[in-house]
């Protein structure tokens, strides 16, 4: 599925490297102890920007909401639809949110509740991105 290929810079270049490492790190303020998602130069809490470190998280999310797309208006991803779209909250903190298009999932079938783990997708050959895929369930 083609998908937006991420430009990093100077503030995002740590997370796509960790990306491309099959990583995800979060930013994580060493004042209030959160962490935050979108990277944002200053922390969300407390404004600082000196305070602000990088966290690895283990991936680990559940589905807390999905529509599916039908009529997007993003060109490259037209030949797609219907697909998924999920909001992905993060085990380590649910107020953290990611968006998934859920790849090995059906449109429509978006199990909310669902435990999720991240993986990564190659959008070119030298990028990867963040994707999330629903856990097998163990019978
Ligand atoms: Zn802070």
């Amino acid at each position: 599925m083609p998908k937006l290929i991420p430009v990093p810079n100077e503030l995002t270049k740590p997370y796509w490297d960790a990306v491309n490492s099959r990583k995800l790190l979060i930013q994580y303020c060493s004042d209030c102890q959160k962490l935050q998602y979108p990277i944002n130069p200053s922390c969300y809490h407390c404004s600082q920007a000196t305070s602000l470190g990088w966290k690895e998280v283990e991936g680990k999310g559940e589905i807390i909401a999905a529509i599916v797309i039908e009529d997007g208006r993003l060109n490259r991803r037209m030949p797609d639809q219907p697909y998924n779209l999920a909001v992905i909250s993060l085990d380590e903190d649910p107020t953290i949110n990611f968006y998934s298009n859920l790849p090995g999932t059906e449109p429509y079938k978006a199990p909310i509740g669902a435990k999720v783990s991240v993986t990564f997708e190659e959008v070119s050959p030298d990028q990867l991105i963040p994707e999330w895929t629903v856990d097998i369930k163990e019978v």
